[in-house]
């Protein structure tokens, strides 16, 4: 993954660089062009400006030399006072066409009269045959030449023209030179350099003056000779000017140092001029053009890094919004399966609670189990034993011919297998619902039945009932028989509780609560501990000896009263003594019926 993530790395940078390298190429070639344009313009400009100046004066000697004062001076010989008349006139006309001077050469290259006659570097004297602006009048051309003075030291441009005698003949010629330094100058902090060059490739004007009289092309032997002929330039030593020339963004470029002394490069134009034998450069300092190309490239990078940015951001949002939708897919992962641990720990719980309880219930069952085996093996089997020593006295008796008490053992054995029977019963009554259908009940005749059923062993104790039902009670739901054996084992529990009491009393009364009617037995025994208040009512719980309860009676009621539909409630009176509450609901014709 990373040689990739590199390799599109390498891609991109090598793009950028390429987009970087065009776009500085055609801001070059933009730039190069324009400063073509701007230089081939200044160069028109100042080959026009030179044309107009020289044309200004190339007429003027021919018509010089047509003047019969100029005519008869060289033909008929001067005597001094022609001489000084001749160079006044000069030095007039010179002023008047405003050239640099003005003179007249005779054949044989001697300068009779001159402008500057009155000057120190008087041209009066000198020989010009060397010159080829002399040579091509003399000849009957016309001449013109640029030169250094070797007189005056002084740059200029010569024209020249014969003088015809009236037959023809040439007789001399008058040469006219003018200045060149004007011309230069004005090219001067111009945002161009300009330079002429003669036809040697030797630079003679210069808006900068160290280029000045330097070869730009090579000094060959030749060029020196022709030079050295015409004494262009006197006596002053030539060189070659240092220069490299090159070709950048399709256009020349020549790299050469100036007066600062550093090297620079300038975009070239040039134009000859044939008439004058000049060539006109123009050169373009290419700093402010590579300034501009760096501008733009620069500006064109920047767009680029920007537009980069842009991009590089929108890619990192992007990318922060997956992050983020990705963490929120793995909370709500991780919610998802805590939930789950929870709820698989939840589950396990609860199987854990409906295991315990289950093995409760196992358990209580098995506790019940015990008490009642403990509880009815006392029962029977004291029965049983003593049955058999009643058997065994019998049959004592018998041998003995004692029948009467015999038949009295026989009798006390059938009584406890009567109770035996009594037993087994009350247990199938605890183990199957009685078959005994619901009916309205009366509860005033119930309970005085119960009270006189159970009067035996209420008498036993010495129990005393008090009765105080309201009258005009409701009838209740339930069935006589089973109500009557509810209210007997309450009774009998009462007598229980009181036993050894001074003066046992059981109160018995009732009332109605809307649907309800409650029937409350209040004994005035210890009561009922608030530890086993709950337990009561358990099958088989009894707190009594072995033998005297079987913890059957409790349960049994309450079952019974649920069956009706009602309830059974324990409390504890204020001043002492057990209250039991048996809740049984008013008779409604209609719900007996539906029984
Ligand atoms: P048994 O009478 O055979 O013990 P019951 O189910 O009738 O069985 O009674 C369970 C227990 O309730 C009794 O052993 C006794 O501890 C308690 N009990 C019942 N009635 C009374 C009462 N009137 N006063 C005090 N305790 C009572």
């Amino acid at each position: 993954m990373n040689w990739r993530r590199n390799m599109r790395v390498s891609l991109f940078v090598a793009l950028c660089l390429f987009l970087v390298f065009t776009v500085e190429r055609l801001a070059r070639i933009s730039a190069f062009s324009e400063g073509q344009y701007q230089a081939e313009s200044a160069l028109r400009q100042t080959v026009g400006a030179l044309e107009d100046h020289i044309s200004r004066f190339e007429a003027l000697p021919a018509l010089i030399a047509r003047q019969s004062e100029v005519r008869d001076f060289l033909t008929s010989g001067a005597s001094e006072g022609q001489i000084s008349a001749m160079n006044l006139w000069l030095k007039e006309t010179n002023q008047v066409i405003a050239s640099s001077d003005l003179y007249l050469i005779a054949l044989d290259g001697t300068t009779l009269a001159a402008s500057n006659f009155d000057r120190a570097d008087s041209f009066i004297g000198e020989n010009f045959t060397y010159r080829p602006y002399f040579s091509d009048a003399a000849a009957g051309g016309l001449g013109r030449f640029f030169a250094l003075g070797t007189t005056s030291g002084v740059r200029g441009y010569y024209f020249a023209s014969p003088v015809r005698h009236e037959d023809g003949r040439i007789v001399g010629v008058v040469a006219l030179k003018i200045g060149v330094d004007d011309l230069e100058s004005a090219w001067q902090g111009l945002g161009h350099h300009t330079l002429v060059t003669d036809p040697e490739g030797i630079v003679f004007m210069s808006s900068d003056p160290i280029w000045r009289y330097r070869g730009l092309l090579p000094l060959t032997e030749d060029r020196m000779a022709r030079t050295t002929a015409s004494r262009r330039y006197s006596d002053l030593p030539l060189q070659s000017l240092d220069h490299v020339t090159m070709i950048d963004a399709g256009k020349e470029v020549i790299r050469l140092a100036g007066t600062t002394g550093e090297t620079r490069d300038f975009l070239t134009v040039a134009k000859s001029m044939p008439n004058a034998g000049w060539t006109v450069h123009v050169l373009f300092d290419t700093a402010a053009l590579r300034a501009q190309i760096r501008l733009r490239t620069a500006a064109a990078v920047l767009l680029l890094g920007v537009a980069l940015s842009l991009a590089w951001a929108l890619r990192q949002r992007k990318a922060r919004l997956q992050e983020r939708i990705a963490l929120q897919v793995a909370a709500q992962a991780e919610l998802e399966r805590q939930v789950a641990e929870r709820t698989a720990d939840l589950q396990e719980a609860n199987d854990e609670l409906h295991r315990m309880q289950a093995d409760l219930v196992q358990a209580g069952k098995l506790a019940a189990l015990g008490r009642m085996s403990a509880a009815l093996s006392h029962e029977i089997n004291q029965p049983l034993a003593a049955a058999r020593n009643y058997a065994d006295s019998a049959a004592l008796l018998i041998d003995r011919g004692d029948l009467p008490r015999a038949q009295e053992n026989i009798g006390q054995i059938l009584s406890l297998i009567d109770r035996m029977a009594a037993i087994a019963r009350h247990l199938r009554n605890v183990a199957r619902k009685p078959d005994e259908a619901l009916h309205p009940v009366d509860l005033h005749a119930v309970v005085t039945d119960a009270v006189k059923l159970a009067d035996t062993r209420l008498a036993a104790s010495g129990v005393t009932v008090h009765m105080a039902l309201p009258p005009g009670l409701p009838p209740v739901r339930g069935g006589p028989v089973r109500l009557q054996q509810v209210i007997v084992n309450l009774l009998t529990n009462a007598a229980d509780a009181m036993e050894g009491m001074a003066a046992p009393v059981v109160e018995i009364s009732a009332r109605q609560e809307g649907g309800l009617v409650l029937l409350v037995l209040r004994d005035h025994g210890p009561g009922v501990p608030a530890s086993i208040a709950e337990r009561i009512m358990e099958p088989f719980y009894t707190t009594k000896a072995v033998g005297s309860g079987l913890g059957l009676g409790l349960s049994i009621s309450y079952n019974i009263l649920k069956d009706f539909g009602g309830d059974l409630r324990v409390s504890n009176h204020p001043e002492g003594g057990a209250c039991f509450e048996v809740v049984l609901q008013v008779a409604s014709v209609r719900g007996m019926a539906a029984e």
